[in-house]
């Protein structure tokens, strides 16, 4: 039976139809990924290297049109001209970090067995699958993907099946370079073909919701294959008593409506001090009011509508469900219009930790804000939360940096929010349900597809069986 999945349009436009594939062709798929991946390992790091780059100039000549089928896909178009961007700084930034990462062999002597020496063989992985969300569809699938092939591995990626129409020049791009399509497959699919993908790959990148990646994580586990999941958040930012009040405002309004707030890395939970909390929500509110929506605008505006029709339904339900607990919402909300689903930011006050704006992820431009008394309590606050993705801090360097310490999150930005949106260098891993496994940020983010094989080379004398033998029979 075909699998055909329609995806909506996010300003209202034509639906896109496309047929998933199957689980027996993801596996016939597989099967001939994992034969080319020898070769692919073959040809060395710089022969890798000069195939990516014919793979770069195919990107570009291709960037107006997957710009394009981006946009229609997210419903919006500057942040896409940046994830294009950005996804070919990456592929830069790989090829230039990729030859000193795998010729950085680690060699010597055994300290425990002194006569035997010793040497790593980096060895790749074989077959990644990469599983993609819908929020940066390109950059989420790339950002797994360069690593892993400069690493030697062969990709078998799958974005997400919201935001399918940038997949078709995209795979262009990758079957114009005849050495990379043996290696690298890009296919179209839903939950099956991604539930596939992980039954034949030698391991898998997920980025996703936490209750996929469960289910995948789960697969994952009962194959013996390592899964790096990047999952959901809720990050906190604190407003320290010796921070600067407008540049608080700026930056826990910027952080946490960009991108309409669908981003992982989202601010979406303030917690300010006593001293600041009613000047900061009154600037708060009136800068919020400033932000201006692209809708109906030929061209200006900040926020996009909704990718995910879907998720607006989430983000009115946790709205609904935080006034009728009591909260006061002083602005924005969830607009539905013929030409898509909408938010304005959000300030609510009046707001605590039962709400499902605490609970669960939000992933739209919604600003709880409260008030905290002194460190600890707004460290107990910002760490109330089964995630620990990212968070920020806001105040004096060092005494921001103490409170930043004392959080459960993988990344703190200090003096700024969602600074993992733009620090890619950097290892970072995220705490609770956040994620799993080595960073996909900095050296660990290629290293991570290398299996350490190691060469153990006796130099001495071999111990012979008689060195074994018992000496007080326990009879
Ligand atoms: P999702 O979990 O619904 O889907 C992600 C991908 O998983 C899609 O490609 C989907 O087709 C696939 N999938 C669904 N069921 C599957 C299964 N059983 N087995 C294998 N694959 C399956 O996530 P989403 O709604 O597309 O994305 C939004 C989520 O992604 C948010 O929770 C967000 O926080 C998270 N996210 C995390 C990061 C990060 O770096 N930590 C970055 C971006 C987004």
């Amino acid at each position: 039976m075909t699998n055909v999945i329609t995806a909506p349009h996010p300003r209202g436009g034509p639906p896109c139809t496309f047929t998933a594939r199957s689980p027996e062709e993801i596996e016939g798929i597989a099967g001939n990924l994992a034969a080319a991946q020898r070769e692919w390992a073959a040809r060395g790091v710089q022969g890798r290297i000069g195939v990516m780059g014919r793979w770069r100039a195919a990107l570009l000549e291709r960037r107006a049109e997957i710009v394009g089928a981006l946009a229609e896909d997210t419903g919006r178009r500057a942040l896409c001209e940046a994830e294009f961007d950005g996804s070919v700084r990456r592929l830069d930034y790989w090829a230039e970090k990729a030859p000193a990462l795998l010729g950085s062999v680690s060699k010597g002597v055994s300290e425990t067995v002194p006569g035997v020496r010793y040497e790593h063989n980096l060895t790749p992985l074989g077959l990644v699958g990469v599983i993609g969300p819908w929020n940066f569809p390109l950059l989420l699938v790339l950002i797994d993907t360069l690593p892993a092939l400069l690493a030697g591995c062969a990709v078998l990626a799958k974005p997400s099946e919201v935001t399918p129409r940038f997949v078709e020049p995209l795979f262009d791009a990758v079957e114009s370079v005849p050495e990379l399509a043996g290696a690298l497959r890009i296919v179209q699919g839903g939950a099956e073909t991604g539930e596939a993908i992980v039954e034949c790959a030698d391991a898998v990148c997920f980025t996703g919701s936490v209750p996929t990646g469960r289910r995948v994580g789960a697969r994952a586990g009962r194959r013996l294959i390592p899964a790096f999941l990047e999952l959901g958040g809720k990050d906190p930012l604190i407003v320290l008593g010796d921070a600067d009040l407008d540049t608080a405002v700026a930056v826990a309004l910027r952080a946490s409506v960009i991108a309409t707030g669908q981003a992982c890395q989202s601010i979406e939970r303030v917690y300010v001090h006593d001293s600041m909390y009613a000047r900061f929500v009154e600037r708060l509110v009136a800068a919020a009011g400033r932000v201006r929506l692209t809708a109906g605008r030929a061209g200006g505006g900040h926020l996009g509508p909704f990718i995910d029709p879907a998720q607006a339904d989430r983000v009115q339900a946790q709205l609904a469900d935080a006034e009728a607990r009591g909260a006061t919402r002083h602005c924005g909300g969830v607009e539905r219009r013929k030409d898509g689903d909408w938010c304005a930011p959000a300030v609510l006050t009046g707001v605590n930790h039962d709400m499902l704006l605490f609970r669960e992820e939000t992933f739209g431009p919604v600003i709880p804000v409260m008030a905290f008394a002194d460190d600890a309590e707004a460290v107990r606050l910002a760490n109330d939360s089964e995630f620990g993705l990212s968070a920020a801090v806001l105040g004096d360097e060092s005494h921001a940096l103490a409170v930043a310490r004392r959080l459960r999150a993988g990344a703190v930005s200090i003096n700024d929010g969602g600074l993992t949106a733009q620090v890619s260098d950097v290892e970072k891993e995220s705490f609770g349900v956040s994620g799993l496994g080595r960073s996909r940020t900095g050296p660990s983010a290629l290293l991570r597809f290398l299996r350490k094989q190691a060469l153990l080379v006796q130099t001495g004398t071999p111990a012979p069986i008689e060195a074994f033998e018992e000496t007080g029979n326990p009879d």
